[in-house]
């Protein structure tokens, strides 16, 4: 057994699996904030590298949007949202009916200046730009998540089977062909798979898709906040701390950080030479006492859990492109998640995108009536030029960013945290980490 001891002195006694122990000096203190993939990971790989590391999560480990996912880690999420086909899907979205993008008016009226840079970036040099920047963080996606998996004993939730992207009609796919340029581009492995194969990989599958991709670069789980909270788990076996409880200030004082957090009636006070802000959608709030505003739109998302009427599973998750929608198998049937509802993270929301595509869901594969999990909803925090936020916040130091990771949070988690540890120690990560440095919305 693994673990880990840490006395007052600040030295942290490390147990291997021969029994035999060793101390490390501990850097300093660092408070976490924001108990989902991202912040989990920075918390994990900064308790690696000798730092003494608190997390602080209001709720509990892993139930906002590193739960609600499709859980699919692909290279092929290098392709940003905004690329040059969107000009072309626009028109469709327009009249607010798709079931991949919907929109509050008033919230992207509010939000115009997003909006605006968002268009303007989906053009073909920026999507280049974006996609290489995309590529350093998903090449290493799969890697680094293995070993953390292996680490936290989840890795038999690890499918590597690839994912689907299949069309009804045939001459359909070839609204895929920039998609397949970008692939071709940056070496991302797959296949085109005809009517019959399809229906060989996936025999629970009514036969009604004709042509389709499959990434073969790809894997998935069947539980995301599971492994959210595997790693979570490793991170307190090997002397890591877990506060639960809601941040409500975060800001320096004399030399140190206070972060001020609320638990039920109590309130108490944690103190850190070092502070990461991982609260996903919600990071804005914190960056108030610095007067930083990160230009982030949210895009709701949302799923349910249904059980197949035949009982059958597909064997890896898909996207039926012309309906809009994914369907990844779980631990508890298969979960189908919806497109993006541009909106106010506060405001409630009829899932509108998922009753919408929930006849079209029947046709793929026919579903008992009754989900079996309440609806979920949750928020994708998205940048306008399609890059997470990792990095110093300009100005502060000691404060440090990993936010922003838009549709790629699950699978870029351990890769990005990886990365920001390392330069918390002043070192050079293994990729450039200038695309995503927070100073790019300096203005
Ligand atoms: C429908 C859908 C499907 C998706 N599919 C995929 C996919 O297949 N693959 C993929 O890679 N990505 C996918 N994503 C994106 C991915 O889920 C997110 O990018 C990722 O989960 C973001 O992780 P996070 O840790 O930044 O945020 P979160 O998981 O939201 O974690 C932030 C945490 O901060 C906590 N917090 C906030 N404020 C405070 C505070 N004041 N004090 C204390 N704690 C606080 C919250 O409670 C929360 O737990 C999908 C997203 C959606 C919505």
């Amino acid at each position: 057994m693994q673990g880990a001891f840490q006395d007052e002195t600040g030295c942290r006694a490390i147990t291997d699996s021969s029994g035999s122990g060793f101390q490390v000096q501990m850097k300093g203190k660092v408070v976490v904030i924001g108990g989902g993939m991202v912040g989990v990971c920075c918390a994990w790989f900064l308790l690696k590298r000798g730092w003494q590391v608190t997390l602080v999560e209001r709720r509990e480990i892993g139930v906002e949007t590193s739960y609600g996912n499709a859980g699919v880690i692909t290279r092929g999420s290098i392709l940003p949202l905004n690329n040059p086909r969107l000009w072309k899907s626009l028109p469709g979205y327009l009249g607010n009916h798709s079931a991949a993008v919907r929109y509050d008016p008033l919230y992207l009226a509010r939000h115009s200046w997003w909006l605006a840079r968002f268009l303007a970036n989906a053009r073909d040099e920026q999507t280049l730009r974006a996609a290489a920047a995309l590529n350093e963080l998903m090449t290493r996606a799969l890697p680094v998540h293995k070993a953390l998996m292996q680490e936290a004993d989840v890795l038999p939730r690890l499918r590597e089977n690839g994912w689907l992207k299949l069309y009804r009609h045939a001459e359909r796919f070839d609204s895929s062909a920039y998609e397949r340029r970008i692939y071709d581009h940056f070496g991302v492995s797959y296949q085109i798979v005809e009517r019959e194969q399809i229906q060989a990989l996936e025999p629970a599958l009514q036969p009604i898709f004709n042509k389709g991709i499959l990434v073969t670069d790809t894997a998935s789980v069947d539980n995301p906040g599971a492994v959210v909270q595997a790693y979570a788990a490793a991170f307190v076996a090997q002397g890591g701390v877990i506060r639960q409880g809601t941040v409500t200030d975060a800001r320096q004082v004399g030399g140190e950080f206070v972060v001020s957090i609320q638990q039920g009636v109590n309130s108490f006070a944690e103190h850190a030479d070092q502070l990461v802000l991982a609260a996903g959608p919600w990071s804005n709030q914190l960056l108030k006492p610095y007067g930083w505003q990160l230009p982030i739109c949210y895009e709701r998302g949302s799923h349910y859990h249904y059980l197949p009427q035949a009982g059958v599973l597909p064997h890896r998750p898909f996207y039926d492109v012309e309906s809009a929608y994914v369907m990844t198998p779980t631990d508890n049937g298969v979960r189908v998640t919806s497109g993006s509802h541009l909106l106010d993270i506060a405001r409630q929301a009829e899932p509108l995108q998922l009753q919408q595509v929930l006849p079209r869901v029947q046709e793929a594969l026919p579903l008992a009536s009754q989900p079996v999990s309440p609806l979920w909803q949750g928020n994708r925090p998205s940048t306008p030029d399609a890059l997470p936020i990792l990095g110093a916040l300009p100005g502060v130091p000691g404060v440090w960013l990993a936010t922003g990771h838009q549709h790629v949070g699950f699978s870029t988690g351990p890769v990005s945290a990886k990365a920001l540890a390392a330069l918390i120690d002043g070192e050079q990560p293994e990729f450039d980490m200038r695309p995503f440095s927070p100073s790019r919305f300096r203005f």
